[in-house]
């Protein structure tokens, strides 16, 4: 299957991703993790990000898409793949789209994860990473960025729910709840959009 995790930050995207990648038994790709870990190792691409990253805006699109198609073309996401933080613009969308016609695939599924924006910013306030054993804030998890990262999420990621829509490919649920109650409504979800698809099961 072939799927995109659209959602605001805070939503639960990430944690989601993970586990239901495993029951898919597909590759979960987050462009933040591979960003993080660039700028952890600081290469060339990890130093072009991290300005971009720590003010909580997007990386440009020439960035992330090259990353995006490289990572896309490995082995391991051939038979299907999870998206989650990309796309994150229209025109990431549309590179999308392209990348995956021209190997003969489309999405199946774009699942969108719904949680009000208090809750979000409560969230992101408390949330911790560990590294190295302890437990740390997220550089752009300071109230000031999420504030930001927020906005760019309404001004430039939200509107993909609408594109998505049009397409035939938006399924959107509430994100709020215990996170296996919430990968229990995602994986029914997801079970509708493939049996929703042309090339579903329940079509043939
Ligand atoms: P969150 O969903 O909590 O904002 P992510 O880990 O998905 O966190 O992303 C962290 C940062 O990485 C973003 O704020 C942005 O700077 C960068 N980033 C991740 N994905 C993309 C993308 N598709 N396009 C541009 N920038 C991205």
């Amino acid at each position: 299957m072939r799927v995109v995790l659209l959602g605001p930050p805070g939503a639960g995207k990430g944690t989601q991703a993970q586990i239901i990648a495993g029951q898919l038994g597909v590759p979960a790709i987050s462009t933040g993790d591979i960003f993080r870990a660039n700028v952890s190792g600081k290469t060339e691409l990890g130093l072009a990000a991290k300005g971009y990253m720590d003010a909580g805006d997007l990386v440009p699109d020439e960035i992330t898409v090259a990353m995006v198609k490289g990572r896309l073309a490995e082995a391991d996401a051939k038979g299907g793949f999870l998206l989650d933080g990309f796309p994150r613009t229209i025109a990431q969308a549309e590179q999308l789209r392209s990348s995956l016609e021209e190997l003969g695939h489309g999405l199946d599924c774009v699942l969108e994860l719904v949680v009000d924006e208090d809750e979000l910013v409560r969230r992101l306030s408390g949330r911790r990473m560990l590294v190295d054993g302890q437990w740390v804030q997220r550089s752009d998890d300071e109230p000031e960025t999420v504030r930001h990262r927020l906005q760019v999420y309404r001004e430039q990621t939200a509107p993909l729910s609408g594109w998505y829509e049009t397409e035939g490919l938006l399924a959107r649920m509430d994100a709020i709840g215990a996170v296996e109650e919430v990968t229990q409504r995602a994986l029914t979800a997801l079970e509708a959009c493939r049996g929703a698809r042309p090339d579903g099961p329940s079509a043939g």
